[in-house]
C-alpha cells in the first residue's frame, strides 16, 4: 500500500491526527498557548491569530460559525468554541502535528486549531469536512460522546460534519467524494475479508480501512440520521461521567455496526 494516498484523501489525516503523540500535544495546550502573542478578536466565540493573519481567521470563522449555530440548535448543545488561527511559526511551538492537520482541543475551554496559510496541500481539498470534523469534537465533547477507542471519537466527529455538510447544501460534495473513496476501494481490494474493529486499531491498512469507515458512516447516515448522535448523547448521559463509552455501546444500539456487508453490494 503507498502511503502517497495519504495526500489524496482528506479524511485520512483526520483519523491518524487521533494516533500517537496528539494527547501529549493537548495536554499542554493551554500552557503553551501563552507563550505565543496571538492578536485577539471578540465577536460572537473568541478568535486568536498569528501575528498578520486576520484574514484568515475571518474566513474560518464565518465558516465555523454556520456550523455552531446550526449543531446548537439541532443537539441542543451551547457551545462556544475558541477559534485560533496559527501560523506556520506559531503552530510549531505548540504542537508535534503536522501543520496540515488541523485539530479540536476538547477540554475547556474549547479550541478548534487551524493553520492559518492559504494553498495547503490537502486543506485545500476538502476545507469544509475538515473544518467541521473538528467542530464535530467538540459537539460530541460537549454531549459527553467520549469514547476509549479513538477512532470512534474520530468517526463520531465526521459524522457530525457530514450531517452539518448535507443540510447546509454540500451534498454533491459528498457525492463526488463518496465516488471517489469507492473508487479508490475498488481499486484496492483489500476487504475482500471482512475485517474487525482490531484491525483499525492496527491501521497497517489505515487509509483504506479509513476510507471504508467513511463510507460506512454515510451508510449509516441515509438509514439513522441524527439519530445516531441523539442515540449516542443518550447513552452518554445515562453513563457515569467518568466512564468512556466503548465500542460495545455501538453495537447495543446498531447491531450490525461491524458489519461491513455493505461493501460487498457496491
Ligand atoms: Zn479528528
Amino acid at each position: 500500500m503507498k502511503r502517497t494516498c495519504v495526500m489524496v484523501f482528506p479524511l485520512l489525516f483526520l483519523f491518524l491526527s487521533s494516533c500517537g503523540e496528539k494527547r501529549d500535544d493537548e495536554e499542554n495546550l493551554p500552557e503553551r498557548f501563552l507563550d505565543l502573542t496571538l492578536e485577539y478578536s471578540a465577536d460572537r466565540v473568541p478568535v486568536y491569530y498569528s501575528a498578520g493573519r486576520k484574514e484568515a481567521s475571518l474566513k474560518y470563522y464565518r465558516m465555523l460559525m454556520d456550523g455552531i449555530d446550526y449543531f446548537n440548535k439541532t443537539y441542543d448543545t451551547d457551545s462556544k468554541p475558541t477559534l485560533v488561527i496559527l501560523n506556520r511559526t506559531d503552530w510549531e511551538s505548540v504542537s508535534r502535528l503536522p501543520y496540515h492537520v488541523p485539530f479540536a482541543y476538547t477540554k475547556a475551554p474549547f479550541t478548534v486549531i487551524m493553520p492559518a496559510e492559504a494553498g495547503i496541500e490537502k486543506l485545500d481539498y476538502n476545507h469544509e469536512l475538515i473544518v467541521f470534523h473538528e467542530l464535530g469534537h467538540i459537539i460530541a465533547a460537549e454531549l459527553d460522546i467520549r469514547f476509549t477507542e479513538d477512532w470512534i471519537n474520530e468517526l463520531v466527529a465526521s459524522y457530525l460534519a457530514f450531517d452539518y455538510l448535507y443540510q447546509a447544501g454540500y451534498g454533491e460534495m459528498i457525492a463526488r467524494l463518496e465516488a471517489e473513496w469507492q473508487e479508490y476501494l475498488e481499486k484496492n481490494i483489500i476487504y475482500e475479508k471482512d475485517f474487525s474493529a482490531d484491525d483499525i486499531l492496527n491501521m497497517e491498512y489505515g487509509e483504506t480501512y479509513e476510507l471504508t469507515i467513511a463510507l460506512k458512516l454515510l451508510n449509516i447516515y441515509r438509514i439513522h440520521e441524527k439519530d445516531f448522535i441523539y442515540n449516542l448523547a443518550e447513552r452518554a448521559q445515562k453513563k457515569d461521567t467518568d466512564v468512556f463509552m466503548n465500542s460495545d455501546f455501538l453495537t447495543e444500539i446498531y447491531p450490525d455496526f461491524f458489519s461491513w456487508d455493505f461493501l460487498y453490494s457496491m
